[in-house]
């Protein structure tokens, strides 16, 4: 409790309450260097509705009818107590300046992902430009391709963003837009109302219902980019699928979700 007055309150309070690290609880800093360093990412590499195997997180080929999402970069499994306390002491407890270890430890994921994508085409690429190279470039998101990329933040409802003080998607897609220079951050996706109860609608109700819940303010400037959600969490997709909709239906070339944890927070 004390973190969330600490952060209401003039520095000078730093003297009474010194920062302890979310992981192992000593003094300095709210993520110490060496439990930084021991937060090791550990990619999904399944489809992000069945999770069969795929690179990169892919959406597999029997989901690609029934959904619009093309894939899921996600950086380690929600199961992980560091990366599970971060979140929660981010999201729950107003820490928002935790924004910055998320941040990096995305970037660290990318970085990683973006060096096993090299490895995979290298050899594929040396023998010739043929149906399996054009393949594995097609599977490869825009994002690792070093492509120019739009990230758009889920955006929160409003009144839960009111009593959070912020939007954890959007302080954090603010952070990586400014750590990639063909990244741009973009903001035409607004929540227009409370999603209605999911449990008895089928999948493709479920999309419509949550669609419905959301606006696109600027069909325009999301048509003929490659657009990357940005969110703490996925779970089943299904917010990610049904934005990766709207923002097909206004022409987005494809549309990845990215991000920090995959799984199931209830059961983790
Ligand atoms: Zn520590
Ligand atoms: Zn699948």
């Amino acid at each position: 409790m004390h973190q969330r007055i600490r952060l209401l309150l003039p520095r000078f309070i730093d003297l009474l309450f010194p920062l302890s690290c979310l992981g192992c609880g000593n003094e300095g800093a709210w993520l110490c260097t060496s439990c930084e360093r021991s937060l090791a990412p550990l990619l999904a590499n399944h489809c992000p509705f069945c999770e069969a195997k795929t690179n990169f997180g892919n959406t597999c080929d029997s989901c690609r009818g029934r959904h619009f999402l093309d894939g899921a970069i996600s950086c380690v499994p929600y199961a992980q107590p560091l990366i599970r306390s971060l979140i929660h002491s981010w999201k729950y407890n107003g820490v928002a300046h935790v924004t910055e270890y998320l941040a990096r430890f995305v970037g660290l994921s990318l970085n990683r992902a973006r060096q096993s994508a090299q490895r995979m085409q290298a050899p594929i690429l040396a023998t010739g430009i043929g149906k399996q190279a054009l393949r594995s470039l097609a599977d490869t998101p825009a994002l690792l391709r070093g492509e120019p990329i739009l990230l758009e933040p889920i955006p929160l409802h409003p009144k839960r963003e009111k009593e959070r003080g912020f939007n954890q998607s959007l302080l954090l897609a603010q952070r990586l837009a400014g750590a990639g220079a063909s990244w741009r951050l973009s903001r035409s996706l607004s929540r227009t109302k409370k999603t209605a109860a999911q449990a008895t609608l089928s999948g493709t109700d479920r999309r419509t219902n949550i669609a419905a819940a959301f606006e696109l303010s600027d069909p325009e400037a999301v048509s003929g980019q490659h657009v990357v959600l940005v969110d703490d969490v996925i779970t089943t997709g299904s917010t990610a699928d049904a934005l990766a909709q709207l923002l097909k239906e206004a022409g987005s070339i494809s549309v990845w979700a990215l991000t920090i944890a995959y799984g199931h927070p209830a059961h983790a």
